[in-house]
């Protein structure tokens, strides 16, 4: 046997270090597409990669000193209620399932709100999500509350080295646009822009409106910090808790189930065995009191001619009355 000429192995010093840098550099650049992981890296997690998500959480304890106000708070609920709408309606329904179709500068628009919610790229997203409806709770699920432990498919598959990378094959379909590859590579922009934009507008109400009782660090505490930490934990809780707690109608081969209060948190992706029996479709409520509430704004986006062709639930589906 001849040494080959290799990279050093990850637990030599120099292929710590190697790996030490690699990390820093993907808080600012999570890399070309289709980077497949090591083999060795599967699953386990990248600390120094996910220290801005370890700080993304410490910073929601900033609210023991900058205390909260009512304008604050509101901005807190505001940038919940649109980043959630950006992340079910087009991250969700159309980035990964093309349940309607749009223009491509409206689809631009609500990448970058998507974005700016922290949950990565749009390719990213839709990638992973493509993946989990095609091995929804078999072993290739990554977050699978059946496959992994509840705390692992809850939020520990995206702290994993296996997962960080965007796999192209799966998102063929919008790889094509370079806006949102661009985005998917510098998915941290966005976010320090909504975090400086939030300082700013603390700062200047403060200085111009002194009796709102609010400030620059207090508007990123709550507006940043709580509001986006919130959003995460509910939005996640699609792949934890909806496979785990909830009502089953439809007997799908997975473990899916439907659930009122995470609709509601969600606006509407709480009905995810409706959603898992029939994932095309533009709304996941199947029956008038299944609250979806983005449905609701995608029919209303529809009527002034922001979106088109929403593909319905089809009648044969909504006649079943299978139940598990
Ligand atoms: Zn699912
Ligand atoms: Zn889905």
């Amino acid at each position: 046997m001849h040494a080959k000429r290799s990279t050093p192995p990850a637990t030599s010093p120099p292929g710590r270090l190697r790996r030490l840098t690699r990390s820093l550099r993907a808080w600012f650049d999570a890399g070309r597409l289709g980077a497949a992981p090591e083999a060795s890296e599967s699953q386990r997690v990248e600390w120094v990669r996910i220290l801005p998500f370890v700080v993304l959480h410490g910073g929601c304890l900033g609210v023991l000193w900058v205390g909260w106000s009512p304008v604050a708070l509101g901005v807190a609920g505001g940038l919940y209620l649109l980043r959630m709408f950006a992340l079910t309606a087009f991250y969700h329904r159309y980035f990964s399932h093309r349940a309607f179709k749009t223009s491509r500068p409206l689809q631009f628009v609500f990448a970058l709100l998507g974005n700016s919610a922290v949950q990565r790229g749009p390719l990213w997203w839709a990638a992973h999500h493509r993946k989990h409806h095609r091995h929804a709770d078999e072993p290739q699920d990554v977050h699978s509350p059946h496959v992994h432990s509840f705390l692992w498919s809850h939020m520990g598959w995206v702290t994993s080295r296996a997962n960080f990378a965007t796999d192209a094959k799966q998102v063929p379909d919008l790889v094509k646009f370079p806006e949102l590859r661009f985005l998917d590579r510098f998915n941290v922009i966005v976010p320090l822009l909504l975090l400086g934009g939030l300082f700013l507008l603390g700062d200047v109400l403060a200085r111009t409106s002194p009796g709102l009782g609010t400030s620059g660090w207090q508007m990123v505490v709550w507006g940043f910090f709580i509001s986006t930490t919130v959003l995460f934990h509910v939005s996640v809780s699609i792949n934890s808790l909806a496979h785990r707690v909830g009502s089953r109608r439809y007997a799908t081969r997975d473990h899916s189930r439907n659930n009122w209060w995470l609709a509601v948190l969600t606006l509407g992706e709480g009905w995810h065995n409706n959603h898992h029996h029939y994932p095309a479709a533009m709304r996941q409520g199947h029956r008038w009191w299944e609250i979806d509430p983005t449905a609701y704004l995608l029919r209303a986006m529809a009527f002034v001619g922001l979106i088109w062709d929403l593909k319905p639930v089809p009648e044969r589906i909504l006649s079943q009355q299978t139940r598990a």
